[in-house]
């Protein structure tokens, strides 16, 4: 295959994700701070430069995965930064979760520019990420989503179109606000049901089969002992961790405040993950707020 890229934050998500491009046969020169992180990805095939934007000078993708909206606006408007450095035509896919707000002013700027720019943040995880399964949710136009198709189809088994630039942090926010609310209710309904000296899993098993079902219950149980493969069974290591749903409840907030709209039990949520971190949970996987509704397991 000819499509030269280049991929730019190869950490927990962007290393796994940059060496399915590379296993698939592309061309990728790989990109970060960490020096160790590049090495990982030459040692399977991949290629880097050490001026990132001369590479992104050839690159007919670029694919960006970094922390935050902040990362995100400073690599592609500044002053040597993407949109400065890349050739006419290449195509511009920011993977990271920002602010749809953010993602709208970036995609603007590389259309001022005449680049496609799509946002495509994902859902899956580092499991998801290695495994090349992830969900992608795209904000941009028709063609710019055809002609990542080869790409993201490498990374990913369920690719969406959301809508224009911005849809697909905005789908994202959404999706994660309401998995961190359900979370927390979930956990809420199996610390009464235990209170009342239920069998967590007898619990579980009942309401997944009625009305109140849902993936972190049927998937994900945050009890311990309910169900072997949940990172709630293994000390709740692994997984999603507090802190990375704090920043995307964080987003949510604001996002809710710049929208003018009421997420009372999201902005509930995004404080009960605040007080959870900051009682030294935040590296834990998310489900271990069912700790703080009871007596840990
Ligand atoms: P990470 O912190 O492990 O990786 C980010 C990488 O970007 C780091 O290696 C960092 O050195 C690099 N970086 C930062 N600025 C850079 C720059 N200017 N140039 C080059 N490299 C730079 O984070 P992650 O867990 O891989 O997450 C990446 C994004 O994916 C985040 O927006 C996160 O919210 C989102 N996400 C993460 C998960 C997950 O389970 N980890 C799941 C879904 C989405």
């Amino acid at each position: 295959m000819s499509a030269n890229i280049v991929f730019i934050g190869l950490g927990n998500m962007g290393l796994p994700m940059a060496q399915n491009l590379v296993k698939a046969g592309f061309s990728v020169s790989g990109h970060d701070l960490v020096k160790a992180s590049v090495d990982k990805l030459v040692e399977v095939g991949g290629k880097t430069e050490a001026d990132s934007m001369a590479a992104v000078a050839k690159a007919d993708v670029v694919i960006t995965m970094l922390p935050a909206s902040r990362h995100v606006e400073s690599l592609y408007l500044g002053e040597a930064g993407v949109l400065a450095s890349a050739k006419p035509g290449t195509l511009l896919i920011d993977c990271s979760t920002i602010a749809p707000e953010a993602a709208r002013k970036v995609a603007a700027a590389a259309k001022a520019r005449g680049f496609e720019m799509l946002d495509a943040p994902v859902s899956g995880g580092t499991n998801g990420a290695t495994a090349g399964t992830l969900t992608f949710m795209v904000g941009g136009s028709k063609e710019a989503f055809e002609a990542a198709q080869p790409y993201l189809q490498k990374m990913g088994k369920a690719i969406y179109h959301a809508g224009e630039s911005g849809s697909g942090q905005t789908v994202k926010v959404c999706n994660n606000m309401l998995l961190g609310i359900l979370m927390i209710g979930t956990s809420e309904a199996i610390r009464l049901g235990m209170a009342n000296g239920m069998d967590p899993k007898v619990l579980s098993e009942i309401m997944s089969k009625s009305s109140g079902r849902n993936w972190t219950l049927e998937v994900y149980n945050p009890c311990p002992g309910v169900m072997e493969t949940a990172p709630a069974s293994k000390g709740y290591a692994g997984g999603f961790g507090v802190d990375l749903m704090l920043k995307d409840l964080g987003l949510a907030v604001e996002n809710a405040l710049a929208t003018n709209c009421a997420i009372p039990l999201g902005a509930t949520a995004r404080n009960l993950y605040d007080i959870h971190s900051m009682n030294g949970a935040g590296k834990l996987d998310f489900s271990s707020i069912f700790n703080m509704l009871g007596k840990a397991q």
